[in-house]
């Protein structure tokens, strides 16, 4: 099996009816890189830089993160990385940055709200991004994102911290795509508002469905509650693939989800175009990538959509690859 899976490595991740699925990598740490390349990742899909803040006392400086991103450039060998801004707070916490106690930190000063407050850190990471960004492919997300005003500031900022660069000659990509995290149910219910500010959406199932549920991703008291197949989350992932389409912008799923191949056929059908996943999913997911078709998906999705409860989700789904795919389920 081990060998069946490495031979996945040089396939392309495509439907049996031609659709193509973009597979990559999310990495939290230097030493992931190496697992990317083994699994025949497509490039970086979430790039999470709190490592980068972790096990110190003062936040790294400019030319500490631009050598990490353009060392990370280097070993993904001219693969696109979406950069991920800092997302401190809530389940995260990084000893140096004084975050207070706070009584419920999931719903604080956490993300894309710490880094909008402390504005002189965000510049600092921005400097560090967009200097990369004229090295290689280098994408820019803002996490959890709540409204528009808040990816309005931080567009606002990237502007001048660009404009900074260029009159200090320092290259950049003044063109880097901007995409935004959807984790929160505010940001699935604007959906159409906020894909007019950006050029890709990529959700972050981890968040949304603790934020859509009112479930705590880490408490293990309701984790039976914490169900990926809610019906509420089937229509929460399909408002936002539409209302990225509706807007000619690009969505990807970068949470959990997005690397377990039971969930792989309803991902497609919902019209996700691509999984930002732990590296050593990648082969299996695109192995059932490669055995479905994109109608399948779609047909499932429509049948799941009927259905009140994620018990029946969940048992229609399975019932489903197991006739698809007898001898992978
Ligand atoms: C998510 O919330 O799904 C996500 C990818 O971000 P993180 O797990 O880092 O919060
Ligand atoms: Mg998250």
């Amino acid at each position: 099996l081990a060998q069946e899976l490495e031979d996945y490595r040089n396939l392309e991740a495509v439907t049996t009816d031609g659709v193509r699925i973009s597979l990559c990598g999310n990495l939290e740490m230097e030493s992931e890189f190496k697992l990317a390349h083994k699994h025949g990742v497509e490039g970086i899909g979430l790039y999470r830089t709190e490592f980068l803040y972790l096990g110190r006392q003062q936040p790294p400086t400019e030319e500490e993160q631009f050598e990490a991103y353009c060392s990370a450039l280097d070993k993904i060998g001219g693969q696109p990385i979406t950069i991920r801004t800092l997302d401190i707070g809530g389940d995260k916490f990084v000893a140096g940055l004084n975050l207070d106690d706070e009584a419920n930190p999931a719903m604080g000063l956490r993300a894309i709200r710490f880094s909008l407050q402390e504005e002189n850190l965000f510049r600092v990471q921005l400097r560090a991004i967009l200097r990369a960004s004229g090295r290689g492919p280098v994408r820019i997300m803002f996490p959890m994102i709540s409204g528009v005003a808040e990816i309005r500031a931080c567009k606002r900022i990237l502007r001048e911290v660009i404009t900074e660069l260029e009159q200090e000659g320092l290259a950049c990509n003044p063109d880097i795509p901007v995409g935004i995290m959807i984790e929160t149910p505010s940001a699935v219910m604007i959906a159409p508002f906020l894909a007019q500010e950006v050029d890709f959406f990529s959700i972050g199932t981890n968040d949304l469905i603790q934020y859509f549920l009112a479930v705590d991703r880490g408490n293990q008291h309701v984790a039976y509650l914490y169900d990926p197949f809610h019906p509420a989350i089937l229509r929460a992932l399909k408002m936002t693939c539409d209302a990225a389409h509706a807007a000619g912008i690009s969505v990807c799923i970068c949470g959990e989800m997005a690397g377990e191949p039971l969930y792989t056929l309803v991902l497609i059908g919902l019209g996700l175009d691509g999984l930002s996943m732990n590296p050593s999913c990648v082969p299996r997911v695109k192995r059932v990538l490669r055995h479905v078709s994109k109608q399948q998906g779609e047909a499932l999705v429509e049948k799941l959509l009927q259905l009140p409860t994620s018990k029946e989700v969940s048992a229609t789904i399975d019932q489903q690859m197991r006739v698809l795919l007898p001898d992978l389920f």
